[in-house]
């Protein structure tokens, strides 16, 4: 499951920063685009193909930064399960219970007592005497 949170975290950030990246080169070429006929005088006298391309350009632009938006949302989201993975492999690492050398009570291994006998728990008796 961890794991599982971690490849998907992974896949997202990488889909998510890919997606920001191209959502910045669809912008600037868009804006070069319409950079290109904004810098022209006369505008007036502006074609209709040129018009159509540079309203394309136009849309082109203002979706760019939906797919960067949307890139960057992505890569969060990635970034929070990579977290969440994380964390649970840490988790996972540590021993979660133990047997009461004397009753045999499984127990947590944070406890300094037993709570079914009252032993006092010493680390070191215990991996000893196991
Ligand atoms: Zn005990």
């Amino acid at each position: 499951m961890k794991k599982v949170a971690l490849n998907i975290g992974a896949a997202l950030l990488l889909i998510g920063i890919a997606m920001y990246i191209l959502g910045v080169f669809m912008f600037n070429s868009a804006q070069i685009e319409i950079n290109k006929y904004a810098s022209t005088k006369g505008a007036q006298y502006i074609s209709q193909s040129d018009q159509a391309t540079l309203d394309s350009a136009k849309v082109a632009r203002d979706y760019s930064k939906y797919i960067q938006i949307f890139g960057a949302v992505l890569a969060i989201v990635g970034l929070v399960f990579i977290g969440y993975g994380r964390v649970g492999v840490e988790y996972d690492k540590l021993p979660v219970t133990m047997l009461c050398p004397r009753c045999e009570y499984e127990m947590r291994t944070d406890r300094r007592y037993c709570p079914k006998c009252g032993l006092k728990i010493v680390k070191q008796n215990i991996t000893q005497k196991l």
